[in-house]
């Protein structure tokens, strides 16, 4: 009998293709993992699985009798929008290495921010001695938008790290030792209640440009920001008057509107802005080949296609 062939699709950059291929094939060796390119046209009509990084509409008409879609980004707002009338499901990457790799980076830039290191940085391009009053983890407030795959562990991680810690989500959550809060109310109550807001939500109809002027004018005066989400989450054109007018203290953005971010973006040179390159939270072949190999495999056992987004809510 033949492998089943499962063809990769959309952007993966040439260089990075071979490392896919060869993690896939060792989770997954009775599997043919092949660029989509090297699909005859008779293997094409016959996938309903592939396995997609932001497909293009061309890609996907190639494959007509598709069933369902790995993706192997967590954020699949693109493939959502791309595909409105799609007869195949979608599922995301939901990887636990992943979510430890963003609780890392969430601790990792809490702490800068914690710590004071951007005015600490600023001080030091002055010329400037200038000790600033120590605020103890337990008396520093940290709110998590989105209390997902990665926004739990990512509260969790700062938990630990002896912050007080609150979640906002669309639904009711208990997560013990986090302030779990809900809906428009719960988002008031916790933005006046905040020093650190990390952004950790989809986008979304629901969630794009959340962070608006109505959203800074409801935080804390001095909140500092990480947002690891996307960057359509925050009107850019607010952020930059937040900034200016010191609602935001500083702003920690590894996402943006355009990517990569436009060298004539005020972002770049804006001295409470630290960019990052979108790298919170890298898609890993080892550890996401290991979560594809599981869903093919319960896939090709039970015929089951695995939890996948919801086309109304969008994530
Ligand atoms: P997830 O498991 O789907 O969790 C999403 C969370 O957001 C859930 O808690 C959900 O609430 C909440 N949410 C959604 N819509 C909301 C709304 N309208 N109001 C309040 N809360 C809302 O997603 P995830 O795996 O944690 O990933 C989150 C996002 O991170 C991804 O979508 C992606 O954009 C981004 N990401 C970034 C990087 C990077 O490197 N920067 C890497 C990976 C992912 P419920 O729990 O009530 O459903």
């Amino acid at each position: 009998m033949s492998a089943i062939t499962i063809p990769l699709v959309g952007e993966i950059a040439d260089e990075q293709m071979p490392q896919w291929l060869e993690c896939l094939s060792d989770m997954l060796p009775s599997v043919s993992f092949l660029p989509l390119c090297e699909l005859s046209q008779e293997q094409k009509i016959s996938v309903t699985v592939a396995v997609v990084a932001n497909p293009s509409v061309e890609e996907i008409a190639q494959l007509p009798n598709l069933i369902w879609v790995q993706s192997l980004w967590a954020g699949v707002e693109s493939t959502l929008k791309n595909f409105p009338q799609r007869s195949f499901k979608i599922v995301r990457m939901i990887d636990p290495g992943m979510a430890s790799r963003m609780a890392e980076s969430v601790l990792t830039w809490s702490l800068y921010l914690h710590r004071d290191i951007p005015l600490y940085a600023r001080a030091q391009s002055e010329g400037r001695w200038h000790p600033l009053p120590m605020i103890l983890a337990e008396e520093r407030h940290i709110t998590v938008l989105g209390l997902g795959e990665l926004g739990r562990a990512s509260a969790m991680a700062l938990l630990e790290q002896g912050f007080q810690v609150s979640g906002w989500s669309r639904t009711e959550k208990t997560i013990p030792g986090v302030h779990c809060f809900s809906g428009r109310d719960g988002l008031k109550a916790v933005l006046s209640n905040s020093d650190i807001l990390v952004c950790l939500l989809p986008l979304t109809t629901a969630t794009e440009q959340l962070l608006n002027a109505d959203f800074f004018a409801l935080c804390r005066p001095g909140v500092q920001l990480i947002n690891f989400g996307r960057g359509r989450l925050v009107d850019d054109q607010a952020l930059l008057n937040a900034l200016d007018k010191k609602l935001v203290q500083h702003a920690v953005l590894d996402v943006f509107t355009q990517e990569p971010l436009p060298a004539d973006h005020p972002f770049w040179t804006h001295p409470d802005i630290s960019v990052l390159p979108h790298i919170s939270a890298q898609t890993n072949p080892k550890t996401a080949s290991k979560i594809v190999a599981e869903n093919l495999t319960e896939y090709l056992r039970s015929g089951k296609v695995p939890a996948h987004v919801d086309q109304q809510l969008g994530y």
